[in-house]
């Protein structure tokens, strides 16, 4: 309202008329400039108006960062709920403000706002302070929550449809808020003396504070000290906000410490592991390898016995250690999926060797069912992928008895440039329980331990196929009848590089598979020069031996030095070198190889010899220059397939190899002439005699075979036995005696294993013996 001169003199009667409470009170009466007006106000609630402004910018300010945290970095702060307790108490001073008749039109709706903060307020109090006391008293806090929710809903609704307006139900929001301060104060205090406040010393001191404040707050009220209302409470509340704020940061600055921590420790591990996968692969190498020399220089049947136990068990560490070292590097997230451009083809062919040797002595046939219209080239992790099938067809060849192993490729195409590939491996074996089922990618995890209790296994290799399987976005399914067979199928998106169709590729790996099933081929290179770099005499000592029967001019160098050398005296047609070695380490000295001038081994093949077998080191070795990579222990098999590769095609003449079996059919004509009497006449008719009863046997054999019945096995196996020493064929009576032996444990795992060579070995005795 204007007042002008001419209203000097008049009355002026003010007229307080409603029949709202809201209407409030009327405190004081101005009447002047509004500027005037103005500058009263602020005399008296400025400072009051700029502490709550502060409060309000501070827990905004501290809101926004909140959700910062939240949904840039996925870490919801404690803080918030503090933040949005200052934000309300802000609000509930501001909207008390003696300016806001001057700012807002209609000051009723903005009185309303004020109770809305009241009934609110005690939600982020309790949520905070339960948050910093770890949940300890969430009971107690619930009770509270529970009953402030009610009186807000049930207040908001009776003041929509004015039922009964805040002001009245003032009481009962005072109480939720009494209790919830009560509550607040009785846990803190409980935690000081139970010496738990340690943990939020900070937070504590700053809640302390703001109750100080409070007290200050109403002994100024009611002394009536000239402090505008409000200002005390809001210092508090800001002291408080800066505890919460410094304890935040030190939370935040000690997990940021602890992830470092994490991390140093994580690196750690890794580099123990890739020390320990060294450490421990070295000693099972010079296992693996010492005893393949074993294997190749002594025929006797005992002692091939042996060696094949320790072949066995020595594979069956290594694997072991690959295992558990895989599944750590899973679990630590470090194992990583590493893709180039592969060919299909070279993944099949290394299988099918694989298989070949797993099922060697079974009766089991291997069928193949490949799309012959899958692009040859594709892009992906050869590696992981070899990893995958190599676990499955294993594990097809450890549960599988008799019967056949079908793998079938396929694929689908997924758009332009990518395909589904379906790798699937079905085997007539012991098949998995239903129940079992969902549990068979679980680590560690082993089923039908009474009939598998001879198969080796950690319970390792489908759980980490699985995981294998989903770095690469792929899927596993497997479909399995109890005592039918398994059907495991992995189905990996892969990029293609090239659509050529892969063609008929089955039946070349048929023929190669059955070529490799009958014969075993090896090569000679007598022209070839070869040079071994190692540091260990021993590996070096095994290699030369391992190359013997190849008649390569091996030279050995023993460090770095040696082989440089070497290599400026004789020109190689290929280096083995190994990666760790003291002052010149492998790929030093390859590059002062490749570097020195007027070396003629300067564009000589040099490749890794390594028992590295951490992810992604193929490709470090790659990119330092070497030319390939072979990893310890030595598989014959491969590392004459390395030569067949790097050496030039003349040098090299295939061989078939020897059997084993000779020494087996050896007969020792004074043995079996002294159980003559020395009488040649009556030896020729045992032996005569031998060939008679010999097919007789090989037939009942067969039928007890057929039949399992083991008993009869043992009394055919025990006369076979004794004919045989009485001819002087020491060597295959000791054969006849395993057999007996197993017959009798009924260890139908040996039997079936080696029957078909048993019989084999007696057939080809028997022609001998009649030649
Ligand atoms: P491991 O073979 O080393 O025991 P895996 O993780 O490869 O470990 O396999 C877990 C279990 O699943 C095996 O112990 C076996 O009981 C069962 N299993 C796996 N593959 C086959 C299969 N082809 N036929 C029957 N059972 C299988």
């Amino acid at each position: 309202m204007r007042l002008t001169e001419q209203d000097q003199g008049k009355e002026l009667r003010y007229e307080f008329v409603s029949n709202s409470k809201y209407a409030g009170v009327v405190q004081s009466i101005y009447y002047g400039e509004r500027s005037g007006i103005w500058i009263k106000l602020i005399k008296d609630a400025g400072m009051k108006s700029v502490a709550a402004l502060c409060l309000g910018l501070m827990g905004g300010f501290c809101l926004v960062v909140c959700a910062v945290f939240r949904f840039a970095f996925k870490k919801p702060l404690g803080i918030r709920y503090l933040a949005w307790a200052l934000f309300l108490c802000a609000w509930w001073m501001i909207s008390e403000m003696e300016f806001r008749q001057l700012i807002f039109k209609n000051v009723s709706v903005w009185t309303i706002t004020t109770y809305w903060c009241l009934m609110l307020i005690a939600f982020p109090i309790l949520l905070y302070v339960d948050e910093i006391q770890e949940h300890r008293y969430r009971k107690l806090f619930s009770i509270s929550l529970v009953y402030s929710g009610v009186v807000f809903v049930l207040g908001t609704i009776a003041q929509v449809f004015e039922i009964v307006e805040f002001v009245t139900q003032l009481p009962f929001i005072h109480v939720g808020l009494l209790f919830s301060i009560a509550l607040v104060i009785g846990t803190l205090t409980w935690d000081t003396i139970r010496g738990r406040m340690k943990n939020y010393m900070l937070v504590g001191i700053g809640i302390y504070g703001m109750l100080l404040s409070a007290v200050f707050e109403m002994i100024f009220y009611y002394v009536q000290i000239n402090v505008s209302l409000g200002t005390i409470l809001a210092v508090g509340l800001m002291f408080l906000l800066v505890m919460a704020i410094i304890k935040t940061a030190r939370d935040l600055l000690n997990d940021e410490k602890k992830k470092q921590e994490a991390i140093v420790a994580r690196e750690a591990q890794a580099k123990f592991l890739a020390n320990m996968s060294h450490e421990i692969r070295t000693p099972i190498n010079a296992v693996i390898g010492m005893n393949e020399m074993i294997m190749r220089t002594c025929k006797t049947v005992e002692v091939q016995e042996y060696a094949q136990s320790i072949q066995r068990a020595s594979g069956m560490l290594l694997e072991l250690v690959n295992d558990v070292l895989d599944f750590s590097k899973i679990e630590s997230g470090q194992l990583e999926i590493i893709e180039k451009d592969y060919y299909l083809a070279d993944i099949l062919q290394d299988e099918q060797s694989l298989l070949n040797a797993r099922i060697a002595n079974k009766p089991i046939e291997i069928r193949l069912k490949l799309d012959s219209t899958i692009p040859c080239k594709l892009y992906g992790d050869e590696l992981r992928i070899k990893q995958i099938t190599t676990n499955l067809l294993s594990n097809a060849a450890k549960y599988t008895e008799r019967g056949c192993i079908t793998i079938g490729i396929g694929s689908k195409w997924l758009d332009d440039d990518t395909i589904l590939l379906q790798f699937s491996v079905s085997d007539t074996g012991i098949g998995i329980k239903e129940e079992e089922l969902p549990n068979l990618f679980d680590e560690f995890k082993r089923f039908d331990m009474n009939k598998n209790c001879n198969i080796e296994g950690t319970g390792l290799g489908l759980n980490i196929v699985k995981q294998l399987v989903s770095l690469m976005k792929g899927e596993i399914e497997v479909d399995s009848i109890y005592g039918e067979g398994s059907t495991f199928t992995v189905t990996l998106p892969q990029k293609v590089v090239d659509k050529k169709p892969i063609g008929d590729y089955r039946e070349m790996l048929q023929t190669s598979m059955e070529q490799a099933r009958s014969k075993t081929h090896y090569f000679t290179a007598p022209k070839a020069k070869v040079l071994v770099v190692d540091d260990n005499a021993m590996n070096l000592s095994l290699m030369k031996e391992l190359l013997k029967r190849t008649k390569m001019q091996v030279d050995v160098a023993r460090s770095g030095m040696e082989c440089i050398h070497l290599s400026q005296q004789k020109k190689y047609d290929l280096i083995l070198m190994d990666h760790m070695m003291p002052e010149m380490d492998g790929i030093e000295t390859l590059h002062k190889l490749r570097s020195m001038e007027n070396n003629q081994n300067q564009a000589t093949k040099v490749v890794v010899l390594t028992a590295n077998s951490t992810a992604g080191c193929q490709e470090m070795y790659m990119e330092c220059g070497f030319d390939d990579y072979f990893s310890k222990p030595i598989q014959v098999d491969k590392l004459e397939g390395l030569f067949l590769r790097y050496l030039p095609k003349e040098y090299i003449v295939l061989q078939e190899e020897k059997e084993n079996t000779v020494d087996i059919l050896e007969i020792d004509r004074a043995v079996g002439l002294s159980y003559c009497m020395d009488v040649e006449e009556i030896y020729q008719e045992m032996l005569n005699d031998f060939c008679e009863q010999s097919t007789e046997c090989l037939k009942n054999l067969e039928t007890y075979v057929q039949e399992e019945n083991w008993k009869d096995y043992t009394v055919v196996v025990h006369s076979l036995k004794g004919n045989a020493r009485t001819i002087g064929a020491m060597n295959f009576a000791q054969l006849c005696l395993q057999h007996e032996k197993a017959a009798k444990e009924a260890n139908v795992m040996f039997l079936w294993e080696h029957y078909r060579e048993f019989v084999d070995t007696l057939q080809k005795l028997v022609n001998q013996i009649r030649r």
